[in-house]
């Protein structure tokens, strides 16, 4: 899989340049080390500048006709799905998952942009009657400016396609700085942007880290709207930087997602649903179940087989095709994982299986955790709690139904959920119960579809949500307009 490392710029109103500063940082595969590319280790200064591009460039994109907008991000729907394979083979190598959900993560940004590029048709408002005679109302959607794009390296296509794509078809122009574990392919994103007719400046990208970059993106007065998909802790910093501002801050935040098994589950599907949420993208997705919350009845059979299940899972880089599980990001992240497994331990809970980096067989070039299960987790631990962000699950015994609502809701988080059970009755109850923005009911915690709203509740969010309709929010501002055709003073609430 390997390619000689490239030396990467930034594209900033329609130009290829390098940081003002000269410096530049390198990203590197976590399953193997290997150089992937150079890139620009940008400062506040290459922000200012793409944000003056931006700004120029939204004076005539605002103008473009929506329809016109959409059919560019059609152009560019249908490029992503041409160079598929090969964003998924990058993926693979700079993010490190698997080479069948690399391809997923890049259709679910093709999906995206056939779903918003026909949103360029509709956006619609609303007319209503007036109160008055001769006078008519309606809402429109208008654009509102520079967005500033923040996003993590799990998702490096489809989340920038979730903000990007929405907020051009909107009438916005966008400063984009991707994560900078995957900047390769963040700037792949743009650049078929660019191939697809997004005009220069309408799309600039930054690369850099959160403290340079992403803070000045925050800060900076004519960015009206940030957009940020990344931890609580980050989320936080954003909207306490963004405040005196009084920006539109729209945050996708960290999850602690529980999948609950009820006693009459399909326990066989209950198991592929659990190791397809707890160990997919190696436990690397804000949607991963890192809790199982079984009934006492089933929990002894459940946990036999989950640890049997995980114990057979090939660990390797994403793109060999016998690989289950591939290498989490970086050694910071496996440093992290790991400190669960003794924090876990330390609480009491018993370690079933995993709970080791794996090596041998070239895995010590990379940044390998064993899938990692803990039984007899009470719901106050810390692994039960905490956002671990890897391959590792705590099972949770409850007596009935109740309780496993108020275990599943008693984190801050509010994400995903999902429940297996027959009972039609049970199945309604959670779905009405359950505090999480999204919920499954036989299906794991992920799987989310692109025209649905995506989001969570409590510290998952700040009440916006991304995906669907809802995301149109987000990149627009309603006006409520009032024609009087009366010919003479009309007044609201008095005449
Ligand atoms: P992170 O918070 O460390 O970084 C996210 C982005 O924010 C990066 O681009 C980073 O450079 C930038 N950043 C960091 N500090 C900043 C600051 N002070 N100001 C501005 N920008 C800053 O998160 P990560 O490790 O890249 O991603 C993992 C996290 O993302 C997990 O918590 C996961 O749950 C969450 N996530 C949430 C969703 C969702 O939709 N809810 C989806 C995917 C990931």
């Amino acid at each position: 899989m390997a390619t000689a490392a490239r030396t990467f710029q930034n594209f900033i109103g329609g130009e290829w340049v390098d940081a003002a500063g000269g410096e530049t940082f390198e990203s590197l595969s976590p399953a193997t080390g290997e150089a992937i590319g150079t890139f620009p280790r940008s400062g506040p200064e290459d922000v200012d500048r793409a944000v003056e591009a931006a700004k120029e460039a939204y004076r005539s994109w605002r103008l473009v006709p929506a329809p016109k907008r959409g059919e560019i991000v059609f152009r560019f729907a249908a490029l992503v799905a041409e160079h598929k394979q090969e964003l998924a083979q990058l993926m693979t190598r700079e993010m490190g998952k698997v080479i069948a959900e690399a391809g997923g993560d890049v259709q679910e940004a093709i999906d995206m942009s056939y779903y918003m590029a026909g949103e360029g048709r509709r956006l619609h408002g609303q007319t209503t009657p007036s109160e008055l005679p001769d006078k008519f109302n309606m809402s429109v959607r208008m654009p509102i400016g520079v967005v500033g794009v923040i996003t993590p390296w799990n998702f490096p296509i489809a989340i920038p396609s979730w903000k990007i794509v929405p907020a051009l078809v909107c009438g916005n122009t966008v400063v984009f700085k991707p994560a900078n574990d995957t900047p390769a392919l963040g700037e792949r994103f743009v650049e078929l942007l660019s191939e697809a007719g997004v005009p220069p400046g309408v799309v600039n990208v930054v690369h850099g880290f959160g403290r340079d970059v992403g803070d000045r993106i925050v800060r900076h007065p004519d960015v009206p709207v940030v957009t940020l998909t990344g931890s609580r802790e980050t989320g936080v910093a954003v909207l306490e930087a963004a405040a005196d501002h009084l920006k539109h801050v729209h945050l996708e935040l960290g999850g602690k997602n529980g999948i609950i098994v009820m006693e009459d589950a399909d326990l066989e599907l209950a198991v592929e649903g659990i190791l397809w949420s707890a160990f997919g993208t190696s436990g690397q997705r804000c949607t991963a179940a890192s809790r199982v919350i079984a009934h006492e009845r089933v929990y002894d059979e459940l946990a036999g087989r989950l640890v049997a299940a995980a114990e057979r899972m090939r660990l390797g880089p994403g793109w060999e095709p016998d690989t289950d599980v591939g290498p989490v990001i970086n050694r910071k992240a496996l440093d992290k994982i790991h400190s669960y497994t003794e924090i876990g331990q330390d609480e009491g809970a018993r370690l079933l299986t995993g709970g080791e980096v794996a090596t041998g067989n070239g895995l010590d070039r990379g940044f390998f955790y064993r899938p990692t299960i803990f039984g007899d987790v009470e719901p106050q631990m810390r692994i039960a709690q905490e956002e671990i962000f890897g391959p590792t699950t705590a099972l949770i015994r409850v007596r009935d139904f109740d309780e496993a609502i108020r275990v599943a809701n008693g984190i801050r988080f509010g994400l995903s959920s999902a429940i297996f059970t027959r009972d039609v009755n049970r199945a309604f109850r959670a779905m009405r119960d359950l505090e999480t923005g999204i919920t499954y009911v036989n299906a794991g915690t992920t799987g989310a579809e692109v025209h649905l709203p995506f989001g969570g509740t409590k510290d998952t969010g700040n009440g916006h949500r991304e995906a669907g309709q809802a995301a149109l929010d987000v990149f627009t501002e309603w006006k409520s307009i009032y024609v009087d055709y009366s010919g003479r003073l009309q007044r609201a609430q008095i005449d």
